[in-house]
Parts: structure tokens; C-alpha cells; sequence
């Protein structure tokens, strides 16, 4: 490589939607146009006093993947512009994110209050591993303030939330809910992946730190797996950055390379996956077929209000419940089956946010093992389906939901 040039420097003040295409792109010597992948694990150093130098923290510069490496760097850089946080660390995938987030935080005595509908993984490290090391997790259902101001009024740690909620959709109102968590001492987490960095600006909202899955829509093309973190500098550069260094998920550079382009185009994915799925909720909310349709920009959220005032668009997914026997676990996942099978383009997976459109049964898949309790006491009924809508004509999504409406069953 020639001579590095400078950092080149952007105008001031632009918008996510440019740097999402120039943000954090530093150019080596070669000029490329395109961002370069530096599939490297380590890096030399010129002089033996340069290497003492850098693990003294004397001269910064990259020393092992692990730590950093300038692809995976170029990637935070730019969700951190996107985002407005002060800082950003990549992990390997979205649960990696969320544990470290946390995890960092906290040690046997803390006290973690959370939204009782979230991701199953991030249940399973609340109830299972956090419990085991003397971590306690009091849950809310999250669209009632009345129960975080309670949980609050015992001093907390952590308060950990979707907003939207999969597969449900409920709504968490962020400015008050960030208030009642500050008065009780904790740091405000919020799992950003349903509305992504696109709709929802956390921070703006009064929460401290933002994470996100970025195999899902940041990605959206279904190809790696990939998360950040994104909060305080003293947080991010802190304890997180001590823990993510050291015990390890971090994000491939190659992963790094692929998210960099994808971000390019999420603002525009976005943007259209949102406007199809409103028509899709639009269309579902008139068959006698179904019963309810759950979709945040809909009138009949029982919270539209609060989410025009937190989101600029619906997002990517829709729920509805089919006719049948919505309260019969066997029944209804015949009901659900028949109309699954059906389809003919809308492929089944329990995956979501992707340009391809994905059905879900939460009841047999991702909410299967909540239990038939675990899944009333957050809406779930067992004909309820998950629609995570793609890039696909709309036209041709809505001839395929009429195939699968029409089956018998
Ligand atoms: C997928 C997902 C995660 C976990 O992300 P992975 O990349 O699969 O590890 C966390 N939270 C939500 C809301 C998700 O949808």
C-alpha cells in the first residue's frame, strides 16, 4: 500500500441517509471508491518500541482482530453517525450484543427489570444464566407505565426492552419509561432490531445504550450474522469494550465488509418494506379470515399514538390471528399449518427483516418454549402469525396471502 491519505474529511451536518453511504469510510493510498476488506487477524509493527508503545496505550493503532481491525471499524463508524451515538462496538451476532450489554453491567446482587415479550434468547440468558449467577430480573408487561413505575420504585441496575415487541407489537413508551429507570439508578438498554436504526433513534428518546442484531434488517439480505452496541463513550469505550475484547464475539471482518454495503441501501429497503407491510395490514384487517391484525401504524394499535411519536414508519412486520381455535394448541396449529402450507412464495422461517417476505407460527417455533401460559400472558394466541415483510411487488405478496387464506382446513 502507498502512503495512506488522510482521513478524509465529510462536510458537517448530513443526513443519515448520505452517511449511511459515506459515513465512516476512511481511504487507503489506493483511492478506491468502494470500502476495502481487511481480512487480516493481526498487523506488524515496524519497530519493537512500536509494539511496547501500543500495549502501553501510548499509540493507537490496531494491534489484533479481536480487539479492532479496520474494516469492522469502518462499520461501527458509520452506524455510529446513523445512530448519533457517541460511540459503537460490533459483535459477532445480535445475542452477543445484548449479553454484552448487559453482562458488563452487572454482578450477583443486581437487579435487572425488562419487558416480559422478548427475543426467546435474551429470556433464556435472563431466567437461566443470569439467574444461576445471583442475577435478579423482575418483568412488566411493557406498554404499561404503571408497572415500570413499580418495578422502579425498588432501585435497579438495567432496564432492558423491545420496542416493537415481537411478534406482538406492543409499544414501550421510551422518554417515561427511561425517566422512572434514571430515578431508580439504571442504564437504559433498548433492543432497537423491529424498528431499526432507520424509524427509531433510542438515544433522542431518552435511552442510554441501543443494540442490535444486524442479521436482520441492517443486513436484510440474509447473508451474515452480525450486532452493535451503541451508547456513551465511558460505557462503550469502558466496561463493554473490556468485555467484548476479552471474552471474544467479535464481529468477522468479512461480516463487517457485507454489513458496510448493506447499510447503503437500508434506509431504501426500509422505507419499502414498511410501505408494503402497511398495505398488507391494510388488507388483512378487511378478511373475514382474520381475526386481529397487530401492526404499530395500523389505527387499531391500541398504542398508534405513542408509536407516531417514536417511529416514523410501522416497520417491517406484521401480526395477525387467523380464524379458529385460537385457544387450542392442537387445533389451532392445524388452523396455522393449513395456512402456512399454502403459500407459494412467502418462504416459512422464524427469521425476519430479510428482502425476501418470511412467515412465522410463533406457538410451535420461536414462542414454543414460552409455554401456552408464557404465550397468552403476552398476546400470543396459538392461530397467530408473523409476517415479516420483504422487497417482493406487493401485488404478488397479497396473491399469495389469498392462496394461503383460501386453503381449507
Ligand atoms: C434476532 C434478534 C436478536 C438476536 O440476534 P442474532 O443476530 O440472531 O443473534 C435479538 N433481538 C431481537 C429482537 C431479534 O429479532
Amino acid at each position: 500500500m502507498s502512503d495512506p491519505q488522510p482521513r478524509s474529511s465529510l462536510p458537517e451536518g448530513l443526513r443519515p441517509g448520505t452517511l449511511a453511504v459515506r459515513g465512516g469510510q476512511e481511504r487507503t493510498g489506493f483511492h478506491e471508491i468502494s470500502e476495502p476488506l481487511f481480512l487480516t487477524q493481526g498487523y506488524s509493527y515496524p519497530r519493537a518500541a512500536d509494539a511496547e508503545a501500543a500495549f502501553l496505550g501510548e499509540l493507537d493503532r490496531f494491534t489484533y482482530t479481536r480487539y479492532s481491525n479496520p474494516t469492522t471499524s469502518a462499520f461501527e463508524e458509520r452506524l455510529r453517525l446513523i445512530e448519533g451515538a457517541e460511540a459503537c462496538f460490533a459483535t459477532a451476532t445480535g445475542m452477543a450484543a445484548v449479553f454484552a450489554s448487559m453482562a458488563c453491567l452487572v454482578k450477583a446482587g443486581s437487579r435487572i427489570v425488562a419487558g416480559r415479550a422478548m427475543f426467546g434468547s435474551t429470556l433464556l440468558v435472563l431466567d437461566e444464566l443470569f439467574t444461576g449467577w445471583g442475577i435478579e430480573t423482575v418483568y412488566v408487561d411493557a406498554h404499561d407505565n404503571a408497572q415500570w413505575a413499580k418495578a422502579l420504585a425498588t432501585p435497579a441496575d438495567v432496564v432492558f426492552f423491545e420496542t416493537p415487541s415481537n411478534p406482538m407489537q406492543d409499544i414501550v413508551d421510551v422518554p417515561e419509561v427511561s425517566r422512572l429507570a434514571h430515578a431508580a439508578g439504571a442504564v437504559v438498554i433498548v433492543d432497537n432490531v423491529f424498528a431499526t436504526p432507520v424509524l427509531q433513534r433510542p438515544l433522542e428518546l431518552g435511552a442510554d445504550v441501543v443494540v442490535y442484531s444486524a442479521t436482520k434488517h441492517i443486513d436484510g439480505q440474509g447473508r451474515v450474522m452480525g450486532g452493535a452496541v451503541l451508547g456513551p463513550r465511558d460505557y462503550i469505550v469502558g466496561p463493554l469494550q473490556t468485555f467484548l475484547r476479552n471474552t471474544g464475539p467479535t464481529m468477522s471482518p468479512f461480516n463487517a465488509w457485507t454489513l458496510l454495503k448493506s447499510i447503503e441501501t437500508m434506509d431504501l429497503r426500509v422505507h419499502r418494506q414498511c410501505e408494503s407491510a402497511l398495505a398488507v395490514a391494510r388488507w388483512l384487517e378487511d378478511r373475514s379470515e382474520v381475526t386481529q391484525v397487530r401492526y404499530p401504524y395500523l389505527e387499531s394499535h391500541p398504542q398508534h399514538e405513542l408509536v407516531k411519536l417514536q417511529q416514523s414508519a410501522g416497520g417491517t412486520v406484521v401480526a395477525f390471528t387467523l380464524d379458529g381455535p385460537a385457544d387450542d394448541p392442537e387445533g389451532g396449529k392445524h388452523r396455522s399449518f393449513a395456512f402456512l402450507d399454502a403459500l407459494r412464495l412467502i418462504d416459512i422461517s422464524n427469521n425476519l427483516g430479510d428482502a425476501k417476505s418470511l412467515v412465522t407460527h410463533p406457538a410451535t417455533t420461536t414462542h414454543m418454549k414460552t409455554g401456552f401460559s408464557g404465550r397468552q400472558r403476552v398476546g400470543i394466541s396459538e392461530t397467530t402469525i408473523r409476517l415479516s415483510i420483504g422487497l417482493e411487488d406487493p401485488r404478488d405478496l397479497l396473491d399469495d396471502l389469498e392462496r394461503g387464506l383460501a386453503a381449507g382446513w
